[in-house]
This record gives C-alpha cells, sequence and structure tokens, in this order.
C-alpha cells in the first residue's frame, strides 16, 4: 500500500468544459490554454482529452515541442513568444505561433534567417500594463511588419484585467482595442474565460479558454455549477490516524486550534507539500463519508487533521476529498484566501495521477 493520496482527472469534464466554451462563442475558434502544466493537470494528460480542440496556447516552448513530438499538429501559440533569436528558429522549425509583445522580438523576426515563416499575434496592451505594445500602435506596427517574408501571417490580441469583476468590466479595454484595430481586418484573439462567459460578444477569431476548461469559477460570486461547468480535477486521500482529544488538548504545529470538549480527529495524508494550501484555517471545508467537516489547526508538511467527532462511524483508511466533484475547489480557495488558479497550479509532482 503506498501513501493514499491520489488526484484524479475527470476526462469527460475536461471534454464537457471546452465544448461549454464553445458553445458560449460558436463563431470562434479556441486555443485551449494549457500553461503551467494545464493549470497542474498535466499538459499532454489535457491535450488528449482535448485533442479535438481547435488549438493549445501555453508559454513553455519546450512543453510546446513535446506536443509536437507526441503528434498534435493543430496550431500552438506561445503567449509570451519567444525569449532569443535561436528559440525563434525553433518556432518555425516546429511551426508554433509567437506573440510579439516587445520591440527586440520584432527586430528578431525581421533579422532571424527562418526555416519557413511563422504565424503570429501583435499582443496590445489596452490597460492590463502587464505585456504589448501601445495600443495605438497597432496600425503602424502591422504596416511595418506587412513587407516581413517571415511572417506567414498576423493577428492582434489583447488581454483584460478585469473581465471577471463585473463592477470594472471590459468597456474601456474593449473600446481602446477596437479604436486601435480599426480597419486592419486582422484575425482577433481577446476573451479569456471570465470574457467568454459574460462577453461573448468580443469572442472574435480565437477565444482563450484556460480556468473554465479545468471546471473551476472565474467569478467570485458564481459557482463553477451555476455556469455549466464540472470539476476536472478530485484530490483525494485517506484518514491515516484517529486521535481522542480532552477539553484544552491543541492540534498540531503552534496548537492552534484547542478542544472545548471532548473531539474526535483525523489525520489526513495531505500537506503543503503535496499543494495544499498551509493557510487555510480552522473550518475549511473537507468532505468525508458524503457531507461536509472542517479542518483543524495548521497543515503541516505531510498532513491535516479533519473533525470527526460527528463521524463515529468513520476510521482509518476513509476517503477524504480536499476538493473536486463533491467540494467545489472554489469554496476551498475561498476558505483559504486565494484562487482556484492557484490551489491547481500548486498540486505538487509527488503526487499521483491517475485519469478517469
Ligand atoms: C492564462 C491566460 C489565458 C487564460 O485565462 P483564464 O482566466 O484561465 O481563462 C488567456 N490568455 C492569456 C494571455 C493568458 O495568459
Amino acid at each position: 500500500m503506498t501513501r493514499p493520496i491520489q488526484l484524479t482527472i475527470h476526462t469527460a469534464a475536461l471534454k464537457h468544459n471546452y465544448q461549454l466554451a464553445k458553445l458560449r462563442a460558436p463563431q470562434s475558434r479556441a486555443f485551449a490554454v494549457i500553461k503551467a502544466n494545464a493549470y497542474g493537470h498535466g499538459m499532454q494528460r489535457v491535450a488528449t482529452a482535448l485533442a479535438d480542440a481547435d488549438g493549445f496556447a501555453l508559454l513553455e516552448i519546450d512543453q510546446a515541442l513535446a506536443l509536437r513530438q507526441s503528434g498534435v499538429s493543430k496550431p500552438i501559440l506561445l503567449l509570451e513568444g519567444v525569449f532569443s533569436a535561436e528559440e525563434l528558429k525553433t518556432c518555425a522549425a516546429h511551426n508554433l505561433m509567437v506573440a510579439l509583445h516587445h520591440e527586440q522580438q520584432l527586430a528578431w523576426l525581421e533579422s532571424t534567417a527562418l526555416q519557413r515563416p511563422v504565424h503570429a499575434f501583435l499582443k496590445l496592451n489596452t490597460g492590463m500594463n502587464r505585456l504589448g505594445f501601445v495600443a495605438e500602435r497597432a496600425a503602424e506596427l502591422a504596416q511595418r511588419l506587412s513587407p516581413c517574408s517571415n511572417l506567414a501571417s498576423l493577428g492582434v490580441m489583447s488581454h483584460f484585467s478585469c473581465a471577471d469583476e463585473a463592477s470594472i468590466g471590459i468597456a474601456a479595454q474593449r473600446q481602446r482595442f477596437f479604436a486601435a484595430v480599426d480597419g486592419l481586418n486582422l484575425p482577433i484573439s481577446l476573451a479569456n474565460s471570465a470574457a467568454i462567459l459574460d462577453y461573448p460578444e468580443v469572442a472574435c477569431d480565437w477565444v482563450r479558454p484556460g480556468l473554465m476548461l479545468y471546471g473551476a469559477s472565474p467569478f467570485a460570486e458564481r459557482s463553477a455549477k451555476d455556469l455549466g461547468l464540472q470539476a476536472a480535477m478530485s484530490l483525494r486521500s485517506q484518514i491515516i490516524s484517529t486521535q481522542v482529544l480532552q477539553t484544552g488538548d491543541c492540534v498540531g504545529y503552534g496548537a492552534q486550534f484547542c478542544a472545548d470538549r471532548t473531539m474526535r480527529i483525523g489525520t489526513v495524508a495531505c500537506g503543503y507539500a503535496d499543494g495544499y494550501p498551509r493557510h487555510a484555517p480552522t473550518g475549511t471545508p473537507v468532505w468525508l463519508a458524503g457531507r461536509l467537516t472542517r479542518l483543524l489547526g495548521r497543515v503541516s508538511m505531510d498532513m491535516l487533521a479533519i473533525d470527526l467527532t460527528d463521524f463515529p462511524d468513520v476510521a482509518e483508511g476513509a476517503s477524504v476529498e480536499l476538493w473536486g466533484r463533491h467540494l467545489p475547489i472554489d469554496v476551498v480557495a475561498k476558505a483559504a484566501s486565494t484562487i482556484s488558479y492557484e490551489l491547481m497550479c500548486a498540486i505538487s509532482s509527488r503526487v499521483p495521477v491517475i485519469t478517469d
């Protein structure tokens, strides 16, 4: 018997969620965003599950090459583009699409001898202020690149800072983007998950769903279930020890939780070295035996404690869901003052993964 923690990736949920993105943007092609090891779900695994996707988007060129090596022939977009002229040659050789977000990348494109031309998206900064050229330069840059023989095609892209915050929204960025690209007649890519769900009118030529593929909600006020999404990962483990606390007895490092009555607790084989958030407080929900119980005290590196006082029949070996099908990852993320993106990405490589 190995340590009982296990991550299950739900293939059918990935497919369902991708289809939902396509339903929201029926006229658009979709880059399934699989950066950061497909948000912790496994890049190859997700690419296989979503073999019918129109394309894939990620950041890591070695991962993009691995995809090509495994036989993926769909468009693959590097969201941060290349980091050297050498990488641009690799992109040309393997038909990887690149974002162009700064002057040096344009210079490499104009001055490097490439095996064949590359497809590219010019990244425009419309207010996120992270990557991209000042949006108003779109026409000038498109003009400059039009004679470039290394370019197979050029699109324009931008990214919204507040598509998930209805109080701010996308209006200012949208207006700035469309004013800047007016008349250029180039393919457009704008929408992440939140924009696909709330502003389908900006779906345009290519959408870029990430989080929604994995079955979590980008919105604080709406659940994944309300949005029709299905959890694509379940993190499960087992109780490996039980203890009885007398009034005044405390649990774990720092003795952060102390019993005010006689209690029964269980020790679960899951800790922050597995990716469970260390800052999850007492009270964070945990799914056990068909209902919720709660985390008690500080999360350790390899273990955490849960309340079994109302579960007299639960013993060592009982299965626990930390998040997944029964307990939405968004609920755990909120309890731990973070977002589901961070929990997914933090799943540790020591956690065995199975697919269903
Ligand atoms: C990560 C990323 C996305 C996907 O965002 P989600 O909120 O996960 O849907 C889309 N576009 C770019 C440029 C990104 O970096």
